[in-house]
């Protein structure tokens, strides 16, 4: 099991060893709710995913289809969120405390980054999603 907290440490949950690969999607929406060029997400199926503490606090907001966000109420990191279909959470990278044991698998949504998005890895590059035309 991997743990994972957000920034003040309200929020305090586990996966398994079961995850995807970490994927970086640089979609206008990923980069407003990361503040940064990308975000980077795995998924794990909901029998590999634990709350440990907060989950009651948290601040969720979905736009009209159905896209949103969860963040910790208290400091604002974005935390995992529910997968719409119900089996799996998208869970940020970035609030793991130890090695999840995998990298990075590629980057989706590249048509659409910004101007001053540089790529400097060798990994997949998708314009849209992975069904999509692949660029590299
Ligand atoms: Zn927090
Ligand atoms: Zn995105």
């Amino acid at each position: 099991m991997t743990k994972g907290s957000c920034l003040c440490g309200a929020v305090k949950f586990e996966v398994g060893d079961n995850t995807t690969e970490i994927g970086m999607c640089h979609c206008s929406k990923c980069r407003r709710v990361s503040g940064t060029a990308s975000n980077a997400t795995l998924m794990v199926g909901v029998d590999g995913f634990r709350w440990i503490a907060g989950e009651n606090t948290l601040a969720k907001y979905a736009m009209d289809d159905g896209w949103g966000v969860w963040r910790c109420s208290v400091c604002g990191s974005p935390v995992p969120r529910m997968h719409p279909a119900g089996q799996a959470y998208w869970v940020p990278a970035g609030l793991l405390e130890d090695d999840p044991g995998v990298g990075v698998a590629g980057h989706i949504f590249v048509g659409s980054r910004a101007p001053w998005d540089n790529i400097t890895d060798s990994c997949a590059q998708y314009e849209e999603g992975v069904d999509g035309k692949k660029l590299r």
